[in-house]
């Protein structure tokens, strides 16, 4: 057998296509983290740091008429970062209640009267958090000291319990650092190398695994299309190519019981037909060659051989008309299963009149059934024709048509030898032969019965076999009864 070569790959390779695909999604969430570290992160700092900043002064403002105020503001300065300055508004001045220093430089100390001071405070009359964005130039209280990032003030007056009135005011840094950015910036670029070296070898572990059972089962695969059923697939751990793996197997085992089956039949046949064959040329051989052999009895040995030949090659015809694509075909119609019946009986009623057969049916009426004719017409000439094999010495078939519940049912009987019951349950099997269990030898190729249990199975028809050894063997089916002008 010559095999197909192997196409030319024009796709990537499993382990290819896993790695740009988990590339790809690497490459979006690193495209999303820069873009936050880019864009986003200036804007949520400052987001944040104005939402802490107002709720710090909440907390100074809470606990401005407490005694140890002034460690309490430097706690919460060394814990925000902010530089806290707290005066307290007596009559029209403002007196310095605490100063808490984060900064020497910080612009909102020792400037009570100046402008900016003025402008917080009226800042704050106006809004319960006056907040100002300073840039550095003005930031820096000592100019010269190097840059200095912008800064945020949040100015707010408070009153306390005890009626005394507060000027809060916090100053904080309001820029990310330069180190923060290099910091920040440096460990996004670790993450991204890492993160591509993780894809690497996730790529690389998945499409091992997912790879290898692939592969074997295609080595296998390969294999059995040579021929070799002795093949096994493994499909590994996943549920999907383990369950491909499962089919696969299950398909190499079917292949192999039919090349088995094939073989055995071929072989079977060869020899049912080697056999007539000889006999029809022995015979034929004598009658030529030697004078006063040309007698009817040896003519009709050479014709008994010659039938014997047409019945094999037909059930041999019929049987693999059954196997072919059309068996699951059935042209099915309302036609009279005891015409049918009737019918067949009469073709062997004028075949074996002069062999003394008695063939008799016995049907109270007419029925109908719903089916394939010619099937149904091949199950009865089957099983009659059987009957007639293997009867008794006293030559009787009977066939008997019975309905009861709305089923017909045809029952076929003979007086033969019976089969025995281990026996029953494989005699339905293709090429199964009783054997050594009949006196006479009968021309049969054991295709009959599996025939006419393909076509009844086919029909979903009831069907089976009664025998008791040295009595006889009763084979029915029984089929629905219809009305003939019923709708099907
Ligand atoms: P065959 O062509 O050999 O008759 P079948 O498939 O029709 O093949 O039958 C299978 C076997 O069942 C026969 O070889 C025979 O041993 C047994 N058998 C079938 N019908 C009868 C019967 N009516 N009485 C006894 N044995 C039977």
């Amino acid at each position: 057998m010559k095999m197909k070569k192997t196409p030319p790959t024009r796709y990537p390779g499993l382990r290819g296509q896993i790695f740009l695909i988990m590339a790809g999604v690497v490459a979006v969430l690193l495209l999303v983290l820069w873009v936050f570290q880019l864009f986003l992160l200036q804007p949520m700092y400052e987001t944040v740091k104005t939402r802490e900043l107002r709720r710090t002064t909440d907390r100074i403002a809470s606990a401005a008429d407490e005694e140890d105020f002034q460690t309490y503001t430097d706690t919460v300065a060394k814990r925000t970062g902010a530089c806290i300055t707290v005066y307290e508004i007596v009559g029209r001045g403002a007196v310095l209640r605490v100063q808490s220093h984060i900064r020497g430089n910080c612009i909102i100390h020792n400037v009570s009267s100046s402008p900016l001071m003025n402008r917080l405070y009226a800042g704050a009359m106006q809004e319960t958090y006056y907040m100002e964005r300073i840039s550095d130039s003005v930031f820096a209280a000592h100019p010269g000291e190097g840059q200095v990032p912008e800064s945020i003030i949040c100015a707010r007056l408070a009153t306390t319990e005890d009626g005394s009135n507060y000027f809060i005011v916090l100053n904080s840094e309001f820029e990310l650092g330069d180190n923060t950015w290099d910091t920040l910036t440096m460990q996004l670029g670790l993450i991204t190398l890492v993160l591509l070296l993780v894809t690497a070898v996730i790529a690389v572990v998945i499409s091992k695994y997912i790879s290898r059972p692939i592969t074997q089962m295609s080595t296998e695969a390969r294999k059995l299309a040579l021929g070799t059923y002795d093949v096994h697939f493994d499909g590994g751990t996943f549920r999907e190519t383990a369950e491909l793996g499962d089919a696969l197997n299950y398909a190499a085992k079917e292949l192999s019981n039919l090349d088995t089956m094939q073989k055995e039949l071929i072989a079977n046949i060869s020899h049912d037909l080697r056999t007539p064959l000889t006999m029809i040329s022995g015979y034929s051989e004598v009658m030529r060659d030697i004078p006063g052999e040309m007698t009817p009895e040896n003519m009709q040995i050479i014709i008994d051989e010659t039938k014997r030949l047409g019945a094999l090659v037909n059930d041999i015809l019929d049987i693999s008309a059954m196997t072919g694509s059309s068996q699951n075909t059935l042209h099915c119609e309302i036609f009279s299963l005891t015409e049918t019946v009737r019918r067949t009986l009469d073709r062997y009623g004028k075949l074996r009149t002069h062999d003394g057969y008695d063939i008799t049916f016995a049907c109270d009426r007419e029925v109908f059934i719903y089916a394939d004719r010619s099937k149904i017409l091949q199950v009865v000439y089957n099983l009659v024709n059987n009957a007639i094999n293997y009867t008794g010495e006293d030559k009787k078939v009977q066939i008997r048509q019975v309905t009861e519940n709305g089923q017909c049912r045809i029952e076929v009987t003979d007086t033969g030898e019976g089969i025995p019951a281990e026996q029953l349950p494989l005699i339905w099997d293709r090429y199964y032969k009783v054997k050594n269990y009949y006196k006479r030898s009968v021309a049969g190729t054991g295709l009959g019965l599996s025939i006419v249990k393909n076509i009844l199975l086919l029909h979903g028809a009831q069907f089976g076999v009664q025998s008791v050894v040295g009595h006889g063997s009763t084979f029915w089916f029984a089929l629905p009864e219809v009305t003939p002008e019923q709708d099907m």
